[in-house]
């Protein structure tokens, strides 16, 4: 078997699925311990765990409950695992009791992290590879319900959530990244192409003086147009390419600055009109970015550069320079910046619907005649609704929100149905628009290419698609763009709904919580009154009982023969032990019930008043008690605290061999914010196999006649400690005496009582 795990284990696909999620030897967050934390506070064990196998090792995402040093360690040995049964067989692991399972009974997980029960779910993402398992520990052996079963089935859906979620973040801020530097060289690349530019522009200002026409040839190879404005007259001349540049012919100029102005878009004008000024008082390079608005009404992006000439007096004369086309570069250099941004507001979680209306908007601001949809497929797989579509008419954005998808539905009805992108080139004359057509045409619309915006898993979450208001097929360039911004719709959409999903099965689990509380709240209630009752129905015949064999004992002494009075003493003394056990049970049932509120509480001070509470018996036995001069102060509950110290020294005194002088020792020890109290004894020791089990109701070793007790001050210690958000142990061996420690956090605010 152990083989057969291992090489399971080791599969390569699927340990370069658990190193993809980047999951390992992170540190502890938030969002996985909280449901750990839940699954405890559920399911009532000691321990919760989000545990990833890796090749030699599980490391635990979150760890809750578990001892030290693997909590601080947050992995263990592949070993210790129980995990690794569950990873290799892809299939959930529950066990009532390790001790007993024919794989895992000799796994030292038992002994050394107190195993008994498990129950473990596989966490299996979409690629089908297991990573690990969410699983919840018992230290004693219990039986599973199907409830429960169901319940740790939905934190693994959710923990696969959360890494669902984590790993498209890790996808996100790779691409910001990727975002960043490609802006970053977009950035170099501009600056590089502005310096030759200006020293072009110096060398043909030279060349200017030289000849004329040889610069004329020189500019045109570049596709640079040149200027040459006379401020005297006010009359500017254009070359060839500087009227191609702004969308017009050479003679359509006619050589004024206003018809210039008119050209540049409104919104550059005035920052242009700054630079000219700047650059002529400041004898200056005049340098500007700005957009032509073409007489077809289409943008472009030029660049400018330009020197003014002075006469003696310092006059400006004329004005002489260059304009370039840089288009496509800024286009792009917009597109990447956008991308970024759309990135980081999926990032930091801003609503889907701003999300997808910046990506339309961002493509829509390439090109000019571009209309942007983004449509989502409903849950039922079958409707699209509406998702962004900022420049589309509103009616018409109504009338397809909710169309049902087919194999007719126009372009994203169809690209939806097929899961292909739909390139339709003229919405008069395409067949897949019959149905849509008059809608379509009324609006103006008249091409429409759509794409399926894909999950990681390529399911359908929706459709891309861009509107023309001419019939048009996309060449390379436009479905580059179309494929950009349908991905970056996939990953907010992708984004978004893992969000919900894990905001839903986190919003079920603690309501279940909240049910489970109420639940409980109710049996406590229950239990109270059945407390009550035993102590009062079944203490009061007891009493009745105690008193007649007293009243034989005392006035009927002498009727009785040796034998009867045995059997009354016998008598008295088994109502005795049944009285203790009785107000022992109800100390017990009263700890699991009673609100402990915490508050500082000093060590030194529990112990004093525990050595006083058991004066007489250790006065009997005449043992000698060491207590280490400063102990420090804890957060607890005084009489609980009291009440477990007690049963400490009392059992650290009472289990000696017979004629032994019990000698106690009781220090204390710091573990980060943890204080362990220690009571070491001289005694018997016990067994390592009942070292668990003497810690639950009734457990004890030995007969009544060689120990009396009940049988349950142990439990009343692990119980009360439990309800102190503190542990409890022993470490002994048979005839080597006990130590048993108990562990508090420490009282941070350090006023002691
Ligand atoms: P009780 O003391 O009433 O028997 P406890 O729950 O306190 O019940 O202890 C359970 C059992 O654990 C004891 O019966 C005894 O067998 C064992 N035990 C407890 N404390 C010690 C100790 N200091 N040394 C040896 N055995 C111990």
């Amino acid at each position: 078997m152990s083989n057969d795990v291992l090489s399971l284990v080791c599969n390569r696909e699927r340990l370069a699925s658990l190193r993809s999620l980047n999951l390992l030897d992170t540190p502890a967050t938030e969002a996985f311990d909280r449901l750990a934390r839940l699954a405890v506070r559920l399911l009532q064990t000691p321990v919760a765990l989000v545990s990833l196998v890796d090749e030699d090792r599980q490391f635990f995402k979150s760890c809750v409950g578990l001892p030290e040093p693997w909590a601080s360690w947050r992995e263990t040995p592949l070993s210790h695992s129980f995990c690794q049964h569950v990873v290799a067989t892809c299939a959930p692991l529950i066990v009532s009791d390790a001790r007993t399972h024919s794989w895992l009974h000799d796994n030292p997980a038992i002994r050394d992290l107190g195993v008994v029960a498990y129950l473990g779910i596989p966490l299996t993402l979409p690629n089908g590879h297991t990573v690990g398992s969410f699983c919840v520990l018992d230290s004693v052996p219990r039986t599973w319900t199907p409830l429960e079963i169901g319940t740790v089935r939905d934190f693994a859906a959710a923990v696969m959530s959360e890494i669902e979620l984590h790993a498209l973040r890790g996808r996100l801020e790779a691409r910001i990244e990727q975002q960043t530097a490609d802006l970053g060289r977009s950035n170099q690349r501009l600056d590089a192409s502005h310096a030759e530019a200006r020293a072009g522009y110096k060398r043909n200002e030279a060349a200017l003086q030289e000849n004329e026409q040889r610069l004329r040839l020189a500019l045109r190879a570049g596709q640079m147009g040149i200027y040459d404005w006379d401020l005297v007259n006010d009359a500017i001349v254009w070359s060839e390419e500087h009227a191609h540049l702004f969308g017009m012919q050479p003679g359509d100029f006619d050589g004024r600055y206003q018809t210039f102005a008119r050209r540049v878009h409104p919104d550059d004008l005035p920052q242009i009109d700054r630079a000219v000024e700047t650059a002529r008082i400041d004898r200056q390079l005049f340098q500007e970015e700005f957009r032509i608005v073409w007489p077809d009404g289409t943008l472009h992006w030029v660049a400018g550069q330009g020197r003014f000439f002075y006469d003696g007096n310092g006059r400006a004369l004329r004005m002489t320079g260059v304009v370039r086309d840089i288009d496509a570069r800024k286009r792009m250099e917009i597109l990447l910046s956008g991308e970024k941004s759309i990135l980081e507001m999926t990032a930091e979680g801003a609503a889907l619907s701003t999300i997808l209306e910046a990506i339309a908007r961002n493509l829509e601001a390439l090109s000019d005649d571009m209309l942007c949809s983004i449509l989502l497929l409903d849950a039922d797989g079958m409707h699209l609704r509406h998702g962004a579509a900022p420049s589309l008419p509103q009616t018409y954005n109504h009338a397809i929100d909710g169309i049902a998808i087919g194999s007719r539905v126009g372009s994203c009805g169809t690209a939806a149905y097929r899961n292909e992108p739909v390139i339709v080139t003229n919405i008069d004359t395409d067949p897949l628009w019959t149905d849509y057509r008059a809608l379509a045409l009324s609006h103006g619309l008249r091409a429409c290419w759509s794409m399926p915006i894909r999950s990681g898993d390529s399911r359908v979450l929706g459709t891309f698609a861009l509107y023309y208001r001419e019939p048009r097929s996309p060449g390379t360039a436009d479905m580059e763009l179309i494929e950009r911004s349908t991905h970056l719709a996939g990953i907010a959409i992708a984004h978004r709904h893992a969000q919900t999903a894990l905001h839903d099965l986190t919003h079920k689990l603690e309501q279940r919580v909240t049910e489970r509380t109420a639940q409980l709240a109710e049996t406590n209630a229950e239990l109270e009154s059945f407390s009550y009752t035993v102590s009062h129905d079944l203490r009061a015949p007891l009493r009745a009982v105690q008193g007649l064999a007293q009243a034989l004992q005392e006035d009927y002494a002498d009727a009785l023969d040796t034998m009867g009075r045995d059997y009354t003493r016998r008598l008295i003394a088994a109502a005795e032990r049944m009285d203790a056990l009785i107000l022992d049970l109800l100390a017990y049932s009263r700890l699991t019930r009673a609100d402990l509120t915490a508050e500082a509480v000093n060590l030194a001070n529990v112990v004093q008043r525990a050595r006083e509470q058991l004066a007489t018996d250790i006065d009997n036995c005449k043992a000698t008690i060491k207590v280490k001069k400063s102990l420090p102060a804890v957060t607890a509950h005084p009489a609980t605290l009291l009440q477990v110290v007690t049963n400490l020294i009392a059992n650290a005194i009472k289990f000696v061999a017979p004629g032994v002088r019990p000698r106690v020792n009781i220090r204390s020890e710091h573990y980060g914010h943890k204080v362990r109290l220690w009571v070491e004894d001289n005694g018997i020791g016990i067994e390592p196999e009942h070292q668990e089990r003497i810690f639950r109701v009734f457990e004890r070793l030995h007969g009544i006649e060689s120990y009396p007790g009940t049988g349950i001050g142990l439990a009343i210690i692990r119980k009360g400690m439990e309800r102190m958000n503190g542990t409890a142990g022993v470490e002994s061996a048979l005839g080597q005496g006990s130590r048993f420690w108990i562990e508090l956090p420490l009282d941070r605010s350090n006023h002691h009582r």
